[in-house]
């Protein structure tokens, strides 16, 4: 007999007509043999609803009680959806969180499963009982039995880590929509489908903006290789498979704070160009990417700083080979780029020859503040500069001086007990031939911080990102300017970085905090920004694929604020007014809007 989890979203189990309708499907996964879990979230928008309550009570309500409160959605649905398949003839047991063992740490609101029990639920599916368990929450491994929960739209991950501890043949996450979408259909109504989509690339576009699934859940199927589905619950429709290659074993026990990094990769021939003081106004990327990709050469990483008066400065990496045609077209286009002919300080080309890059690779690195600022701080006690951050949420890449590569890459070893060899970065090694774009997203759930002057040494980015996420800020887009002013006598930068809105004050807050030790000019904070995001692996690199981005962009008129690009993903910032727009024209500019049938 196989074990099948599904799981059913607020929308799904929204009225009890709805709830009624899932539990006739869940009957039918039995009739057909098989063993089934049910997760279910809270019914509709009653989360929503509970946070609302409180709010008319606090203004800053604890985060215990947050739990306490919010764990009872949940406990609402288990009991009806129980009720319904009982009232079709088929045995059914509700379970909280708690009830079943699902263990957790202690840190409510966002708390990340250490183990599920499993011996309770086998007890009753021996018994032909169907099992359903509350989504979303757990109970704290310390004496005092904590209820906690795992963060919104954390019941996808109660699914999966059901699944991968009872070792269920699949998990079925039914929701609202057809499956996973090229971007969110209610934005732009002709998405298309995927039938399949690897789980790197959804771990990517789920933490850009795509919450169709649970980041946490998809590292969850990444880490144990759970078959996952994505499909609606209003239909029969074989929606997205979420794939992933055979993991390497690893323990069900620390489930989601396993070891993050499992591999350091490098790339010590690569050269970087830097365009300085380019006027900030829509056009400028994809006049410099469109005239590099004309010439076949291909980027690697593009950031654009934030703009400092009116301009902004462009760097990006290519293989030391192509170093020359790059620089050439660079060199080329700078003088067009002015905004003003004739003023000498416009527009400069700047080059490095000898650049490598030093990632460490594993699932879920955005989502843990800790894990980039060790490699900060670890590269920092090397004594070694970063001259580039990007970041990704399986990846974070730092571009330092070629000759500094091997002393980085044992340090890294060292510091994240790595022992498998470091690999070198090879397009290739991702396996996937399928080099087009697969969806878009959009995060209007942003703010953006910029800390302008800080000394240009080792260490900086460590203390700053340290400082994050000793509050547990989680971090993206981190850009460094290129730019180095002499202040004093010291070479200072600028490093900009964004952040989620709700923490952008306590973030600045912190930072403040550590004025004396990093001695900056000023904080900046905005909060009115937008990201959007294009993901595909083995997208970029292709030549053009970056040119096209930026051309969907500047021909909506839209200003782009940052960029920032890794191996699976291009962001920009925009102004939030512009996320939309952006989106759009994105989607549309890559061919990923449904096909209309022609009448
Ligand atoms: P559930 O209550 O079932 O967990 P969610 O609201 O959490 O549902 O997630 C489903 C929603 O995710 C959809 O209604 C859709 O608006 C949104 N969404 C965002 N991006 C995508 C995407 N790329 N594909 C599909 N849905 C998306
Ligand atoms: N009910 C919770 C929420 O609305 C968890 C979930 O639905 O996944 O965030
Ligand atoms: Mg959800």
């Amino acid at each position: 007999m196989v074990l099948i989890v599904q799981k059913y979203g607020g929308t799904s189990v929204g009225t009890t007509e709805r709830i009624r309708a899932v539990a006739k499907r869940v009957q039918e996964t039995v009739d057909r043999g098989n063993r089934v879990v049910v997760v279910v979230s809270a019914m509709g928008k009653s989360t929503d609803a509970l946070v609302n309550l409180a709010r008319d009570i606090s203004q800053n309500p604890s985060r215990r009680e947050m739990d306490m409160l919010l764990s009872t959605g949940e406990q609402v649905t288990i009991a009806l959806m129980s009720m319904a398949l009982q009232e079709l003839g088929q045995p059914a047991i509700s379970l909280t969180g708690a009830q079943v063992g699902i263990v957790t740490e202690a840190s409510h609101s966002r708390a990340r499963i250490l183990q599920i029990k499993t011996d309770r639920i086998i007890k009753h599916l021996d018994r032909s009982e169907v099992v359903v368990v509350a989504g979303f929450q757990g109970i704290s491994s310390s004496s005092d039995l904590e209820i906690t929960t795992l963060g919104r739209g954390g019941s996808d991950t109660s699914a999966v880590a059901l699944a991968a501890s009872l070792g269920a043949s699949s998990c079925e996450i039914y929701t609202d929509v057809p499956g996973i979408l090229t971007t969110d259909p209610r934005i732009v109504p002709d998405a298309r489908l995927m039938p399949e989509i690897t789980c790197d690339e959804m771990l990517e576009l789920a933490s850009v903006g795509a919450k169709v699934l649970h980041p946490r859940a998809v590292e969850i199927a990444r880490n144990y290789g759970v078959p996952l589905v994505v499909r609606s619950s209003f239909d029969e429709s074989p929606g997205t498979r979420v794939t992933s290659a055979i993991p390497t074993p690893r323990s069900l026990l620390s489930l989601e704070i396993t070891k993050v990094v499992d591999g350091i990769k490098f790339d010590s021939n690569q050269a970087k160009v830097a365009l300085l003081r380019v006027p900030d106004r829509p056009g400028v990327a994809t006049r410099l990417f469109g005239e590099i990709a004309r010439q076949k050469v291909d980027v690697d990483l593009i950031i654009q700083s934030i703009h400092e008066g009116n301009t902004n400065d462009i760097a990006f990496t290519v293989e030391r080979s192509q170093l020359q045609a790059a620089e050439a077209v660079t060199e080329a286009i700078a003088p067009v780029l002015r905004s003003n002919p004739g003023a000498p300080d416009e527009a400069e080309v700047m080059v490095e020859r000898n650049i490598a890059k030093v990632a460490i690779a594993g699932a879920g690195t955005i989502g843990r503040p800790g894990i980039a600022a060790k490699m900060f701080k670890t590269l920092a006690d090397a004594n070694i500069n970063i001259q580039m951050i990007s970041t990704s949420e399986v990846q974070v890449s730092c571009a330092i001086d070629a000759d500094l590569c091997d002393k980085a890459i044992a340090s890294l070893c060292d510091a994240f007990e790595i022992d498998s060899s470091p690999v070198k970065y090879d397009a290739n090694l991702t396996g996937v031939n399928d080099t087009s774009a697969r969806g878009v997203a959009l995060d209007r759930d942003l703010a953006r911080l910029a800390i302008l002057g800080i000394s240009d040494r080792p260490g900086m980015a460590a203390k700053i990102f340290g400082a994050l996420a000793e509050h547990h800020v989680s971090v993206d887009t981190i850009i460094q300017s290129q730019r180095c002013r002499i202040v004093n006598g010291i070479p200072t930068r600028d490093i900009a970085f964004t952040v989620p809105r709700s923490d952008g004050v306590g973030a600045k807050k912190a930072l403040e905090n550590l004025a004396a030790e990093i001695g900056y000019r000023e904080i900046l904070l905005d909060s009115e920004i937008a990201k959007v995001s294009i993901v595909g692996a083995g997208m970029v690199g292709q030549p053009g694929v970056a040119a096209r981005f930026f051309g969907a962009i500047a021909a909506a008129q839209i200003n782009i604020q940052m960029i920032t690009t890794s191996e699976i993903k291009i962001s920009c910032v925009v102004a939030k007014e512009d996320g939309v727009t952006a989106l759009k024209a994105i989607h549309s500019a890559f061919g990923l809007a449904q096909i209309k049938a022609i009448a």
